[in-house]
């Protein structure tokens, strides 16, 4: 069973690296796959470039047994559509392998809006990490709550097709809070792995704004 984890991760953080670990580890999960997105279609454009936060990505996994990154979203033209990505990993890895692609509360809250959603289910099953002041956002009616299961091996008996909650420990981070953090001057440290902060400050990352105020205030 494989675990995708899409994302800007812009920057990535323990609120990334943390929930990916205990749902492979107590899920019992070959791998869990990183996959930066180069264009995300439904947010706004990401602070740094592809390669960056691939290379943040790259650094915060090193030395984790069953961590890995696909770049195969950066090399795509056009906006990171999941469906596009999960249909060329079902092309690679054939169709028996259970696929779960793993998105935060707030993720699966806007599903409804993605491109083709219905058919990622077709794909994957979609596996929902708690996500502190994210709640679960839908009726009974709805498709995606007609197909949750609450038995995780459901997740393996079959390649795809259901939804699956899983708590995690909370961890109230995001990437916008990080790089609020940085453009302040206060420093994400114990938020992120250091190899990472070491990144962006070796980079300069996310102090654009920062530098801004400081020449207009010279
Ligand atoms: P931003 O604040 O820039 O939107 P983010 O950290 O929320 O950044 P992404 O890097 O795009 O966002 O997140 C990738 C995936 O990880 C999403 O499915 C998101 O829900 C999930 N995720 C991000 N942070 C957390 C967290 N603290 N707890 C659980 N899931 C998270």
């Amino acid at each position: 069973m494989i675990g995708i984890l899409g994302g800007t991760f812009d920057p990535v953080h323990f609120g990334h690296l943390r929930p990916a670990l205990e749902v492979m580890e107590q899920l019992h999960m070959d791998e869990v796959r990183f996959v930066p997105c180069r264009i995300p279609p439904h947010r706004h454009a990401p602070e740094a470039p592809v390669e960056h936060r691939l290379a943040m990505v790259e650094r915060a996994i090193e030395g984790q047994p069953g961590f890995c990154v696909d770049r195969r979203e950066l090399d795509r033209e056009g906006p990171s559509y999941s469906v596009d990505t999960l249909e060329s990993l079902r092309a690679e890895l054939g169709t028996d392998v259970p696929l779960c692609l793993m998105m935060g509360m707030d993720a699966f809250a806007g599903l409804a809006s993605w491109h083709r959603w219905q058919d990622i289910l077709t794909l994957a099953h979609i596996l929902v990490v708690h996500r502190p002041g994210s709640a679960a956002p839908r009726g009974p009616g709805d498709p995606l709550t007609r197909a949750a299961t609450r038995d995780p091996d459901d997740l393996r008996r079959r390649p795809a097709g259901a939804v699956f909650f899983h708590p995690v420990t909370p961890l109230d981070l995001s990437g916008t809070a990080i790089r609020a953090m940085l453009r302040r001057g206060e420093s994400p440290r114990y938020l992120m792995p250091d190899s990472v902060l070491e990144y962006i400050r070796m980079h300069g990352l996310y102090v654009t704004h920062a530098r801004d105020e400081a020449t207009r205030l010279a």
